[in-house]
């Protein structure tokens, strides 16, 4: 078995499951091979010279993990800039909130050229390399051209959006054009590579030579959607221990008789969060019964705050609740709990298990994992139901969701209230197709499904 490399923006101690994610995902394969793991350390150095970085390497148990240190100018415009003021927000739809002029895409070449030339020195000639999302695109294409001949895949964790959508960033010729030093390219979705093989046709003027395999820009390529899942033996073993249960009983306890709808995400605009509250005010509005009875707790984590678009979701959505808990509100009942924290990990299945409807309602999401949460930690017996976005990746294979246009605020208003008056037996039937759906496709599948695609590609 050839040694795993992987490569991400954020490196993690895979022994660490709280690091979640990623992590948890590549530990197995990282720790059999005796892998390495490359990325940022996080560290961001004031007044360091810009491609320029230190090197630290640690063993994790077998793995190695080898970091890079972050000038101030350098993170600003690769991490801060481009990745996540002009890839995040068009990958998600919104050419509106992305900042092209300011320059960025200098410092996003620097730092892939510079973690190219990191990294390049620690390579053995029979490793795989997968490198992860939107940051490092143009990672394989530097690698190569300084003499790289090792299998490299890449997976897209967010959305790939229509070609007229990536022809708005002005690189895109360049970034779509690097995508083709990769042996494998994986996607989210159907949806994603059918965006994929648009753009290599409309954009690239090339013709796919199958379903799977691209050629253009003189190299071959193959793309697949692999849509990735969650741990669910150690979401389930989470749901069971003390501490999940210690908030499940805590919760029914303060709300005693009341419905609960819940929403946990990152503060991102991509959420929909906004628009998820408005939808719960509607249910207020047109199905009276729920004032008093329904309680929505919406929890959201903070992200990237020195990110003007981060800054302004933040403030609308503190304008939202606090109008509706002074429309609708009373002494004993304050129709919304916005909590801007991030929930110990441990917790999250015990306040899941306490939900009657989750509501995961992205405008635009790559997948969704929360989605894949709340069906693993529900009571098969009396389990809550999940009000799902179509406009998330999860909603391709979770069509036993209530699959919700979360810009349609009466639409979702008309659903929720169907959510909270399902039947247990529909709710039962429902639930077991869901779980059966995410223990097939977990993050174990996910990562052997890409590990062996991009053993045989090219070959
Ligand atoms: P994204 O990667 O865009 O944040 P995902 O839904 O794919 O969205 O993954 C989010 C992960 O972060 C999930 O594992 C979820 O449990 C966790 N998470 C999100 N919001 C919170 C929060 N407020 N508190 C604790 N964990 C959170």
């Amino acid at each position: 078995m050839s040694r795993l490399v992987v490569v991400s923006n954020r490196v993690a101690d895979p022994r660490k499951v709280a690091a979640g994610g990623l992590a948890v995902a590549l530990a197995e394969t990282l720790n059999e091979t005796g892998g390495l793991w490359f990325g940022w350390s996080g560290n961001i150095v004031e007044g360091g010279t810009p491609g320029e970085g230190e090197l630290h390497t640690q063993q994790a148990g077998p793995a190695t993990l080898a970091t890079v240190d972050l000038s101030r100018e350098d993170h600003d415009s690769y991490y801060q800039g481009y990745s996540n003021g002009v890839l995040w927000p068009v990958f998600h739809y919104r050419v509106d909130l992305a900042d092209f002029d300011a320059g960025y895409i200098a410092g996003y070449r620097r730092v892939n050229q510079m973690f190219a030339r990191k990294l390049l020195p620690l390579l053995k000639d029979s490793d795989t390399i997968w490198v992860h999302d939107y940051h490092l695109i143009p990672l394989a294409a530097e690698l190569r051209a300084m003499g790289c001949r090792q299998k490299i895949g890449f997976f897209l964790h967010t959305p790939l959006p229509p070609p007229l959508l990536l022809a708005t960033i002005p690189q895109q010729d360049w970034l779509m054009r690097a995508l083709f030093a990769y042996d494998l390219v994986g996607f989210q979705s159907e949806v994603d590579l059918s965006h994929f093989a648009r753009y290599v046709e409309t954009e690239a003027g090339a013709q796919p030579l199958d379903r799977h395999r691209f050629r253009a820009f003189g190299s071959t390529l193959e793309a697949r959607a692999f849509p990735i899942g969650i741990d669910v033996d150690e979401f389930a073993a989470l749901t069971h221990a003390q501490e999940a249960r210690d908030t499940y009983a805590s919760t029914r306890e303060e709300y005693k008789r009341r419905r609960l709808l819940m929403g946990v995400d990152r503060l991102d605009y991509s959420k929909g969060i906004p628009h998820r509250v408005r939808a719960f005010r509607e249910l207020l509005a047109q199905y009276p019964e729920n004032r008093h009875s329904a309680t929505l707790i919406q929890i959201a984590s903070p992200s990237r705050e020195s990110v003007d678009a981060y800054a302004d979701i933040r403030r609308e959505l503190e304008h939202l609740c606090g109008s509706i808990n002074g429309d609708y509100g009373d002494l004993d009942w304050m129709p919304v709990r916005y909590i801007h924290r991030t929930i110990a990990r441990k917790r999250l299945p015990g306040l899941y298990r306490a939900t009657q409807v989750g509501l995961v309602t992205p405008l635009r999401d790559g997948m969704n994992l929360v989605a894949k949460e709340f069906i693993v930690a529900q009571d098969p017996a009396d389990p809550g139901v999940l009000v799902l976005s179509r406009f998330a990746g999860a909603a391709e294979r979770l069509k036993e969701a209530l699959l919700v246009n979360p810009y349609d605020t009466h639409g979702t208003a008309q659903v929720i209230q169907q959510a909270l008056q399902m039947p247990r037996e529909e709710r039962q039937q429902r639930h077991q197709k869901l779980l059966q759906r995410v223990r097939d496709e977990d993050v174990h599948w996910w990562r052997r499904s890409f590990l062996q695609a991009l053993a045989a590609a090219g070959g």
